[in-house]
């Protein structure tokens, strides 16, 4: 693969200031450093691209009007009493806060600017973390997600006559970016999560498959509580190779939340940096040209070991385990990857991997059979 970029601008870390704990704004800033730290960015091979901001235009080709204009307003402190018809408020996942019109822009810019970047070639992967705004919807904000860049971004690629796979690897469905392209054929979309019986936006089961000319296009691997690295890893192996290998995307997105960890405070799944660094190599191999966006993550340490791992890999540079001095001293962490694993009993396990093997065999009952594949029994 060519070069890659990492798009980066400290406006989008605006965003934390007033979100609290869930998007501190050190997410971005302890990946970035983390990055700095190991010098990952170097002129030849990997460089650092400042995004733009999206214009309303961009916007346009998702959202609706109505919704653009209110959250313009709402960020300048206009219209507050409106804000709840479009899902925010102070107490839910979705404050309001200055200028959350020109930070989300921004974010939104950066995903276009990435599959600009990959689109015409000029690097073969682009990293976004700010990006992976999986659940906003055309005309309200979700899930802390403003506006969906993935969607607009995949607009984007779409218009420049690309076919699109999507893979989400964050722990919550990918509900926005789905039911964005559930009619079509065009984009793939794949989504590892855990199940939406426990966890948030409660969809995501193996029967959403898509509708009209997307039936089979729509594809969901639900996962119990306590899923580890080896069942969760077992299950993409399952059904992501063969679908995208059947499917022959031009470009691959993939949002990598990595609230997947096992001990991120807002779900229940129990991978270990192993497992992560196990699906972003996989990633890599299934991706002819990778368009990457960040996701949800909310413990900031996990988050910034796991997305300096993914650029390492995009980067094809094997970062070593132990951090450089320099970031150890400011921010206390040592090692990269875990040292230690989830406790986890064998019922707990053996629950998680029958959960997986249904997860797995409706899919191939489901979806397999519009690509052409065998919806063939689970290899073990
Ligand atoms: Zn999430």
């Amino acid at each position: 693969m060519k070069e890659a970029a990492f798009i980066y601008d400290e406006g989008t870390l605006l965003r934390v200031a007033t979100d609290g704990i869930t998007f501190s704004p050190t997410r971005l800033e302890y990946t970035y450093q983390l990055l700095k730290a190991y010098r990952a960015f170097n002129k030849r091979d990997s460089v650092i691209v400042v995004p733009q901001k999206a214009s309303e235009a961009d916007l346009l080709t998702f959202h609706t009007k109505d919704y653009v204009e209110a959250v313009k307003c709402f960020s300048r402190g206009e219209r507050l009493g409106e804000a709840l018809r479009f899902n925010f408020s102070d107490c839910g996942d979705n404050p309001v806060y200055p200028e959350m019109y020109e930070v989300s822009t921004l974010i939104v810019g950066g995903s276009l600017k990435a599959a600009e970047l990959v689109s015409e070639d000029k690097v073969g992967v682009a990293f976004n973390p700010s990006g992976g705004g999986h659940h906003a919807t055309p005309g309200h904000a979700s899930g802390f997600c403003i506006f969906n860049d993935i969607v607009i971004a995949i607009k984007y690629l779409l218009s420049r006559g690309l076919r699109v796979a999507y893979i989400d690897i964050d722990a919550h469905h990918g509900d926005g970016v789905q039911d964005a392209f559930y009619d079509t054929d065009r984009v793939l979309t794949i989504s590892l999560h855990e199940t939406g019986r426990v966890l948030f936006p409660g969809t995501g089961e193996p029967l959403e498959i898509g509708v009209g000319a997307g039936k089979g296009y729509a594809v969901n691997i639900p996962l119990a509580p306590y899923t580890d690295d080896e069942t969760y890893l077992w299950a993409f192996d399952q059904i992501a190779p063969k679908l995208v290998e059947s499917y022959k995307p031009d470009i691959l997105v993939t949002q990598l939340g990595s609230d997947t960890h096992h001990i991120d405070p807002m779900t229940q799944l129990a991978l270990t940096t192993e497992g992560y660094e196990g699906v972003l190599r996989r990633l890599r191999r299934l991706a002819p040209r990778w368009v990457a966006v960040g996701g949800g993550g909310y413990e900031v340490s996990v988050v910034a070991r796991c997305w300096a791992l993914a650029y390492g890999i995009m980067i094809d540079r094997e970062l070593p385990d132990e951090i450089p001095r320099s970031y150890e001293d400011l921010y206390g962490l040592k090692r990269l990857r875990d040292t230690e694993r989830p406790h986890l009993d064998s019922q707990t396990k053996q629950q998680a991997r029958r959960f997986a093997e249904e997860s797995v065999a409706a899919v191939k009952r489901l979806v397999f059979p519009y690509h052409g594949l065998n919806p063939c029994p689970l290899d073990h």
